[in-house]
Formats: C-alpha cells, structure tokens, sequence
C-alpha cells in the first residue's frame, strides 16, 4: 500500500482508489467471515490499541465480512483462548490459531493483508512443495515470529508461519510478536534481532526464509539452509531469468521486457536488497531525500507493470546449456539467457562473540532491530556511508550510539560525516572491536585503541555492525563463472561472463556499489543480452573459436 511519489498526486489518488476497488471485490467474494478479536488491559489504551482499531475499522470500511470485538483481559474468552498479552488480536479463532502481540504497523499491514484474506478465502495458498513438508507434520507446533513495523524481511517470514497456521489449523498456532510492543517477551527469547521464529521455544528461523525453506524448519525443529524440490517442479520457459531483485535486477526486468523478452525475476528474500533496509538514499537522482523502502516499493511496483517478480523463491541450481536450465525451490526455468543480479552480503566483523551473540544483540540491520534499542546504549561498527547513515537513523530514534571506527579517517561521504557531530554521536578512533561478552545476550564489548595500544571493556547493549559487503557469489561459484581475487563475478564492458548466456550486474560485480550505477548495469545488461539473442551473439563466438 505504498504510494509512488514520482506520481502526479491526481494519478496517485486515482491508483489508491482503483487498489482500494480492487480490494472491495477481492473481500465480497471471500467464502468465509473473519471475526478479529482485540484483548487488552483496562486502562491500558496505549497506541498498539489505538491503532489496531484504526487499521481494522478502515478494513471495515471495504467489507462488512470483518466483525471486531474489543474485550479486556479478564473477559472469559481470554481465558479460553489463553490470551496472556495486552493487546494481542486474535484473528477467526474458531477456525485458525493465529494472533498478533502488538499492532501490525508499518511493514506488518502487508503480513495483516494477507492474513485476512487467506483466512477468508480458507486457503493457505502453499506451493505444491510446501504442502508436502506439511502433512508430514503430526503433533503440535506453537511459533512465534518477532518482527518489526520497519523490517522489510519480517513481512515474508510471517507469512510462511500465517500460511502453516491455515493448512495445518489443528496442530499449528502462530504468534507474531512486535518487538516493541512486546520488548519482554524478545528479551526472554533473546530475539534481539528480527525476523526470527521459533516453534515450541525452540529457534527454527533466523532471518527471513523462503516457503520451503521454513516449513521444512518447522518439520524438523531445527533451521534449514536449503530446499531441493522433492519431485519435478512445474516448468517455466523465458527467454531471460534475472537472479536477484535488488536494483540491478528490477532495472534489468523493466529494461528486459520493454525489448521484448519473456522476464523473470527472482528473489529469494526481500526485495530491493541492500536498499530496503538503507534509512535515507540522497543521492539517487530525482529524489533530494526519500526512504531507502520507500524507493524499492517505487522500483518494484513500476517493474511490476512489465515483469513477472517471483519473491521468496531460491534458486538451487543452474545448469548451463541450451536451454540454460534455472532450478529453484518451486519451478524449472528453461531459459536462454540468465543474469546474475545477485549483490552482496553483508560483511562479518570476525570479533570474538560475534557469531554466538548474532540476533541476541549484534545486528547488522539498523532498520531492522533499532526499535528494541531505544534509550539502550549500542556502538556502530564501521567507518562507510553505511556506518555513518545508520548512526544517524539509530541516533534520531533515541538511541545512545557511539561509532566505532579502526582507523583515524571516516571512508564515509563528508556531507553525511559532519552530521554525526551536529547530532552529538561521538567517534571512538583507531578503535578495534576485539571480543563481544554477555550472558543470554550482549552486555559488553572489549574495545582496543591501535594508536595507544590501550584496553577498554565498555558495557553495552547492542552492537550494530556496518563494515561493508562481500558480493553474494554462491550460485556463480557453483557454475563456475570466473571470479577475481575478491570474489567479484569477472565481465566485460558488456556484462557477459566467462560462461555462454550467463551474465552479471550490480554489486557482485564489484565496482562503485550505487543504486544507481547497479540500476544502470542492470539496463546495461539485458540491453546486451537482447541483442545477444538476436544476433546470436555466442554462438558466432562459438564458430569464430572452431569450438561448434
Ligand atoms: P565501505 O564503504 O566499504 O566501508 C566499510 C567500512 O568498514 C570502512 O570504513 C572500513 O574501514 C570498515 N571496515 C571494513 N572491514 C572492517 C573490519 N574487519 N573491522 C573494522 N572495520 C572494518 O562499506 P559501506 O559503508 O557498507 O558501503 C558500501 C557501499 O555502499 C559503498 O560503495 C558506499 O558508498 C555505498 N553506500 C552509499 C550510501 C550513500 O551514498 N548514502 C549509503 C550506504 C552505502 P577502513 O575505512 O579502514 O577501510
């Protein structure tokens, strides 16, 4: 439900009212009512409440098929339902198990949205894949997911557990927890970072996972990396497959298609990428200062009008070839051209605790965790425009940061450095993260000047780290696509890679790592694999090599 703002605001207000429309006829023609039960303490109309009712009564206003009741927490129906949080909403409970402890805000009204109209349509709408994990299941599975109003993941692993709910009623219940809302709960499951889910307090998921993935966590009561398909999956045929729906990938759907070529594009988490959790973008031409979410929600719903987005599917394996062969958790893509859009990961600090502490208060997304921080004390770890952007972002939600930088000199952009001390965010220097210590979650770091060799131990509460990425070359390893020394996917200046009919773009390929210079390598890339197809571009190598 994000508004495009490079719309004229009278071709805004008629989008919303032709979505607004569209949403109409989708509620009149669910089966089933959804009654939405509201519990909370008296006197406690906080502003989870508040808006919980906000958000239902303007669903209300689209179909009378919602019913709302509002009760406080010593009515018997909580002690029915066993409803122990105020506020939870209990969603069609005679039907399905499943509740939200908090409001869903923000990036949850997504999650809200589909919850009630797959409750209505009584459809989990699984992939064919997932619903064979699932009727392996036979006894009781109670999950929780923590998410946040500003995590542009959460939306996807809540879904997964909402879906379960609906195709197994009788043994899946499903909790999703506001971390803000809820900070008690997060600190007894230390779930300091989010998306993550747990079945019967045991951790299934951290991070958001694909359908199948989850589910396949959920049957085994342990977290899952990967999902190969059980059978033959259903076959697609496309004369391009882009891998990775960050800016790279979107600008290459859009391009793609507008030349004429039968696009995908595939995503495996959220869409957008890096971008999606970067605060505030300023250098992107057109826009002097918009949302790092807001600006993907305006990339994706424009390359919705041309490609078919394939969000929350992984590839597994891509056999090259004629027809190249793109396997993923759901489908076989018979394709003649792939495009590696895939970007980068973020980078690991390597300090002691890191990796035990990972979720339980080291976080590597700002966007994500910041809300569970407020008014607790956390350092930022780096020195880029990734260090610094989201300092700032953690420093206006009223956290006490403190960045922590291992050289004398910001990497980051002067015009975002000088603001840190307009708003009082101190620098430590020549600083080095040497060990992170806690107990259930982290308490302390044990810091190390490099200039004066000195030691400090400082308690904290969080410790966010943004020290760069490492391009995300897994699938190309695999096939064998030459990398250089760093791991970057090698190319010509036209993006082709060592292999016929693959090609690259975006941060994988290394380079500056601008949204806008990935959305031009995108363009740039399936501009030349258009022509490729039509010249046909590999097979004249081919016979020029004496190699066909
Ligand atoms: P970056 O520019 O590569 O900077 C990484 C920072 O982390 C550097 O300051 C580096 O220190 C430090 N670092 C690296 N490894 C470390 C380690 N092991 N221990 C401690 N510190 C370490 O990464 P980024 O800030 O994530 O940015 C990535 C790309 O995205 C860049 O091209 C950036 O321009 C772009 N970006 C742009 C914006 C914007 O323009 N608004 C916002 C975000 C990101 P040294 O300086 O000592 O090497």
């Amino acid at each position: 439900m994000e508004h495009s703002m490079n719309m004229e605001p009278q071709a805004q207000e008629a989008a919303n009212q032709d979505f607004m429309l569209q949403l109409q006829k989708t509620f009149a023609q669910l089966p089933h009512d959804i009654p939405i039960y509201m519990f909370l303490n008296r006197g406690e109309d906080n502003i989870f409440a508040q808006t919980n009712r906000q958000i239902v009564r303007a669903f209300r206003e689209l179909t009378d098929k919602i019913t709302f009741r509002e009760h406080y927490m010593d009515h018997e129906l909580a002690r029915k339902w066993n409803v122990s949080h105020s506020p939870t909403l209990v969603i069609a409970p005679e039907r399905v198990n499943i509740r939200w402890l908090g409001a869903p805000l923000g990036e949850e009204g997504k999650t809200f949205l589909e919850t009630l109209l797959f409750v209505g349509m009584g459809k989990s709408h699984v992939s064919d894949q997932s619903e064979k994990v699932l009727a392996r299941i036979d006894s009781q599975r109670n999950v929780k997911v923590f998410v946040s109003a500003t995590c542009p993941y959460c939306p996807q692993e809540a879904v997964n557990a909402v879906k379960a709910a609906i195709e197994k009623p009788d043994l899946v219940s499903v909790e999703i927890i506001d971390i803000q809302c809820a900070p008690d709960l997060a600190n007894q499951y230390s779930a300091h970072s989010v998306p993550q889910a747990f079945a019967n307090d045991i951790l299934i998921g951290q991070g958001a996972q694909t359908e199948e993935v989850f589910m396949a966590s959920l049957e085994k009561m342990e977290a899952q990396t990967v999902f190969i398909p059980e059978s033959d999956a259903e076959l697609v045929e496309n004369d391009i497959v882009i891998i990775g729906g960050g800016p790279a990938g979107i600008a290459a759907g859009i391009y793609a298609v507008r030349s004429g070529l039968n696009a995908a594009v595939l995503e495996k988490e959220a869409l957008g990428g890096q971008v999606a959790t970067t605060p505030i973008v300023e250098n992107y031409p057109g826009f002097t200062q918009v949302g790092g979410k807001t600006l993907v929600d305006i990339m994706v719903s424009h390359a919705l009008q041309y490609v078919k987005i394939f969000p929350g599917e992984e590839v597994v394996e891509i056999e090259p070839g004629t027809p190249i062969k793109v396997k993923t958790s759901r489908r076989l893509f018979e394709t003649r051209a792939v495009l590696l859009a895939t970007g980068a990961k973020h980078r690991y600090l390597g300090a002691k605790g890191e990796k035990l502490f990972g979720g339980r208060g080291v976080s590597y997304c700002s966007t994500c965790d910041g809300p569970l921080f407020k008014g607790k004390k956390v350092i930022m770890v780096g020195g880029g425009n990734s260090a610094v952007t989201e300092a700032l972002h953690l420093r206006n939600m009223g956290i006490d940061v403190t960045l922590v930088h291992r050289r004398d000199k910001l990497r980051a952009q002067e015009v975002l450095a000088k603001q840190l001390p307009q708003n009082n965010v101190p620098i430590l220097w020549n600083t080095e993260v040497k060990e992170i210590r806690g107990d259930l979650r982290v308490e302390e770091v044990e810091l190390f000047n490099n200039k004066t060799n000195e030691t400090q131990v400082m308690p904290i509460d969080g410790v966010f780290i943004a020290i760069g990425y490492e391009p995300a070359n897994d699938l190309a390893k695999k096939l064998g696509v030459e990398l250089d020394e760093e791991g970057f996917i090698k190319h010509d200046e036209k993006h082709r890679t060592s292999i016929p009919g693959i090609y690259s773009a975006g941060d994988v390929e290394g380079g500056y790592k601008q949204i806008v210079t990935a959305s031009g390598h995108g363009s740039s890339a399936a501009l030349t694999i258009f022509e490729d197809l039509i010249d046909p571009y590999w097979l004249k190598k081919e016979r020029a090599a004496g190699t066909n």
